[in-house]
């Protein structure tokens, strides 16, 4: 057989594309001798309909990483395609864009907003985009989280878990690419931190949605579909879980 020089295959499109492709990411912080490299050319796909858990030590790369897969901060090289688009070098008005329509966050504090009630916290993200609600899935979501009757509530009127039930509906509620989580279970009490992970991997389970949650604890990334082990801006370990539930 003669070797014959390769192309280089294709990027896949389509649904069977990772919902991201990022290549030689690296970001620096500061200059000269006071240069942090937060990522050191890190390579990685995030499967679509998968829960994916970013762990590491503190200062190991993890906020740095799904910041910069989110389109909330830059790199300095390297490539990040996000549901097929390229979003390094797109400006603000196009990452804002982006966000709202493909990204759903959850926030460690969760951030609902006091004055209004439950419902118009999960419908928020649709408002900000200009979009139309889809009452069938606004229901399917409400009531897989057992939200039902609690859609009129302000924030201050719901327990801590059903704040967090509110806050995971709301990052659901664009049927975004993918939903970032960044230690959403940080603050949280045994009970309400097991009430986090079960919702997110129920919306995994039941609605295929991509979920990348950053974590530093053991316990909670076991609950994931795959752990993605950061040390000093690198991939130390790359962990499938899949097998194993
Ligand atoms: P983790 O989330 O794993 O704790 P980070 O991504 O926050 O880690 O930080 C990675 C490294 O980058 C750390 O050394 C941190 O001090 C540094 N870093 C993060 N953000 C900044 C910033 N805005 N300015 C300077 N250094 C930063
Ligand atoms: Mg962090």
């Amino acid at each position: 057989m003669t070797a014959e020089p390769q192309a280089a295959p294709a990027a896949p499109t389509g649904d069977a594309a990772p919902a991201i492709v990022a290549r030689n990411v690296t970001r620096t912080y500061g200059t000269g001798a006071g240069t942090v490299t937060a990522l050191d050319a890190v390579d990685l796909d995030i499967a679509r309909g998968a829960f994916t858990a970013i762990m590491g030590p503190s200062g190991s790369g993890k906020s740095t990483l799904l910041h910069t897969l989110a389109g909330l901060d830059v790199v300095d090289h390297g490539s990040i395609r996000l549901d097929g688009t390229e979003i390094t070098g797109l400006n603000d008005d196009a990452l804002t864009k982006l966000r709202r329509e493909r990204i759903g966050f959850v926030f460690q504090s969760f951030n609902l907003l006091p004055m209004l009630s439950a419902e118009q916290n999960i419908l928020l993200p649709l408002e900000l985009a200009g979009k139309r609600v889809d009452r069938a899935w606004l229901e399917t979501i409400t009531s897989a989280f057992g939200l039902t009757d609690r859609l009129s509530h302000l924030p201050s009127q719901l327990s801590g878990g059903q704040v967090q039930r509110v806050a995971i509906s709301r990052a659901l509620v664009t049927s975004p690419a993918v939903v970032f989580a960044d230690e959403p279970t940080g603050n949280l009490d045994s009970h309400t931190t097991e009430e986090v992970l079960s919702f997110l991997r129920l919306s995994v389970d039941e609605f295929g949605q991509t979920v990348v949650m950053v974590t530093h604890e053991r316990d909670a990334a076991e609950r994931a579909d795959r752990i993605v082990t950061l040390a000093d801006g690198r991939i130390a370990s790359d962990e499938n879980l899949r097998g194993q539930r």
